[in-house]
């Protein structure tokens, strides 16, 4: 059994702006055209963990952090 994810954050120190999140996941994360960075949307913690994990995974910088 898994547990489900509490909080999925964006650390934008770390975030370079590529897109990858918002396309492994785009139910949980958007990228602010005038921030350069992901957002989280709402809702995130409700959709798919595995895309949310996948895309964490896939962050070139770790900048997804999710808290469970
Ligand atoms: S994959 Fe990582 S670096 Fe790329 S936009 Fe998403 S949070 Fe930022």
């Amino acid at each position: 059994m898994t547990e489900n994810i509490k909080k999925v954050k964006i650390n934008e120190e770390k975030c370079i702006g590529c897109g990858a999140c918002s396309i492994y996941a785009p139910e949980a994360f958007d990228l602010d055209p005038e921030k350069g960075k992901a957002v989280v949307k709402e809702g995130a913690e409700n959709t798919d963990e595995e895309k949310i994990k996948e895309a964490a995974q896939y962050c070139p910088v770790q900048a997804i952090e999710i808290e469970q």
